[in-house]
């Protein structure tokens, strides 16, 4: 434009010299008018600009305001993270890829009663020299920076000052925004408080487990020394009862014999409990006979119930097979203690016991349902549902003048369970109960040899017997027993005095005692056995004849090759069953 005004006065200066003035006048008529609409363009620029200048310039204040903030929000984040850091009560910290502390939070500085100055850039071992160098953990640390590998849980023991401190740690690695392993982040705790708990339970454990081994140790060394002399109690009063007596000596007898017979009872029962309780209880499973077992059952109930002038009556289902596989053993023992319940808690009336067929199942099972009903004293709701609790008897101030533990149920409930049955209980007050279980058993194919006592006497009497005791009550009681059966028995006091017999003569059958002075039986029949193996030809049934029911004995009786044991006090017939079984095997 400044040229334009310049060539404009140059003009001017020469308008007299100026030929036309006319041209002159329209050339800078021209002139002028292109210069207003330069001024124009020029105007519109200015005004673009200024408008443009303000745009900037807000957003120069809005950029800075945001900055600002972002600013502020990355310190309070930071303050966050940081309070965060030092408030975790575990010990936190980042080192580089060459094992040096590069950030550590304020329980890392607690623990070690160091300053940051004294940790930051430091190894390990630069940090804690005056702790037992830690090995494993160093280990670990390698194959985080080199592996990239993570570790959880890793604990170890450090001494800090004579102090023996256990550490939990987590190890995790830390990468760059490229991938690349630049350091590893750990965190841990100082676990001493739960490790010593830990320790004090394990001890704890410890002692209860001995305490439970020693109470079981107990009740053996009890069972054995309660049964030994009741054995000799019942044994002698039933061959005092075999004497001539007047009538009140009869009767004194008869006392005493219930009377210790009771207290067999009740031990028994406590040592079965306690037996289930720690679960050394094994059940038995084999063939067994349900007439023949209800006809023991009617034996043993029909003249109690007779004599309490209770009807007693078994009802079988003709529809029940007659020949089973299962536990009879424990069969048998909750059946009685129902019956035995049933007679104690009936007055007058009737006490039966049904069975019948439930359900069939495959594989030859059998649901078999077993009822015992009386008419007797029954039992109030409330005690009901308490009824098959150890120790628990419906109403003291009713029962008491009944003898009893409160095991008996409680007995019968844990054996049908383990029978896998379920047994359960109805009941009225004043008008009687009704105690049922049904259990799953196996039908078998009729067995050609039914027991038979008298076949089993007249093989017993052929029999070379011997039997190793050194009481010698248990010693005349049984040979007394035996020998009213017609059996011939030889004795020794000891096992070494047995084996020696034995090797003199051989005998078909050894009662043997478990619990002897010299030799006891367990020793004299691996001794027996190995004789018999050196030779080649001799096998002698040994039965363990003991006071010593517990099965951890029966265990150990058949460990060391024992064919059958009998606990005292000795019954012919548990022999006879026995040899029953041994002759059914051969
Ligand atoms: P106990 O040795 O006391 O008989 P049980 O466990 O066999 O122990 O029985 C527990 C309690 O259940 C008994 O004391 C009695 O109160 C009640 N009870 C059991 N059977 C019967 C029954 N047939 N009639 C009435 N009460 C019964």
């Amino acid at each position: 434009m400044q040229k334009i005004i310049q060539q404009l006065a140059e003009k001017l200066n020469h308008i007299d010299e100026a030929e036309d003035v006319i041209k002159l006048k329209l050339e800078m008529q021209n002139e002028i008018s292109r210069l207003s609409m330069e001024a124009d363009i020029l105007d519109f620029k200015l005004q673009r600009a200024l408008k443009d200048k303000n745009v900037v310039n807000s957003l120069l204040t809005k950029t800075s305001e945001d900055l600002k903030n972002a600013l502020q929000e990355h310190e309070r984040q930071a303050k966050r993270l940081n309070t965060l850091l030092n408030t975790i009560p575990a010990l936190v910290y980042f080192k580089d890829s060459n094992f040096r502390y590069q950030l550590v939070n304020k329980a890392f500085l607690e623990f070690s009663g160091l300053t940051r100055k004294d940790v930051i850039g430091k190894t390990l071992k630069e940090v804690f020299h005056h702790y037992l160098p830690p090995g494993k953990y160093q280990e670990l640390e390698k194959q985080v920076i080199k592996d990239g590998r993570f570790f959880y849980n890793v604990e170890e023991q450090v001494e800090q000052n004579e102090k023996k401190i256990w550490i939990h740690t987590n190890i995790a690695p830390v990468r760059s925004r490229e991938g690349e392993i630049i350091g590893l982040i750990g965190v841990s705790w100082d676990i001493s408080s739960q490790k010593n708990y830990e320790l004090q339970l394990k001890q704890a454990r410890d002692l209860a487990e001995e305490g439970v081994h020693i109470k079981d140790q107990f009740l053996t060394n009890m069972s054995h020394e309660i049964r030994t002399p009741l054995n000799g109690i019942i044994g002698m009063a039933e061959i005092l009862g075999q004497t001539n007596l007047e009538k009140n000596q009869n009767d004194y007898l008869t006392n005493l014999l219930k009377s210790a017979m009771h207290l067999m009872g009740l031990i028994e029962d406590i040592f079965e409990f306690s037996a289930i309780e720690t679960g050394k209880f094994k059940s038995e499973t084999g063939k067994f006979s349900m007439p023949l077992l209800m006809s023991h059952l009617e034996n043993e109930f029909k003249s109690e119930a007779k004599d309490k002038g209770i009807d007693f009556s078994i009802k079988v289902d003709p529809k029940l097979p007659k020949f089973f596989t299962g536990d009879e053993t424990s069969l048998r023992k909750v059946l009685k203690n129902l019956l035995n319940n049933a007679i104690k808690f009936t007055r007058e009336g009737s006490v039966k016991l049904s069975i019948s067929p439930e359900k069939y199942l495959k594989n030859n099972l059998i649901i078999v349902r077993f009822e015992v009903e009386d008419t007797g004293i029954g039992i109030k709701d409330i005690h009901l549902n308490k009824i098959f609790e150890s120790f628990s008897q419906a109403d003291i101030s009713t029962t008491k003048s009944y003898q009893g533990t409160g095991l008996g149920l409680a007995i019968s409930k844990r054996l049908v369970e383990i029978m896998k049955g379920q047994i359960g209980v109805k009941s009225k007050e004043g008008k009687g109960s009704l105690f049922s279980f049904a259990i799953p058993l196996k039908v078998e194919i009729p067995a050609k040899e039914l027991f038979d006592e008298s076949k089993i006497i007249k093989l017993l009497k052929e029999f070379r017997i011997l039997m190793v005791e050194d009481n010698l009550i248990n010693q005349k009681i049984s040979k007394i027993t035996l020998e009213k059966s017609g059996c011939k028995l030889d004795v020794a006091n000891n096992g070494k005095e047995g084996l020696k017999k034995y090797i003199q003569k051989p005998y078909d059958l050894i009662l043997m005692d478990i619990q002897m002075p010299v030799m006891d039986g367990l020793e004299a029949t691996r001794q027996i056995r190995k004789f018999e193996k050196e030779q080649g030809e001799r096998h002698a049934f040994i039965v363990a004849l003991t006071a010593n029911a517990m099965e951890s004995d029966r265990k150990k009786a058949m460990a060391v090759g024992m064919d059958g044991f009998i606990a005292k006090p000795f019954n012919p017939k548990e022999l006879f069953k026995i040899l029953h079984g041994f002759i059914i095997k051969e």
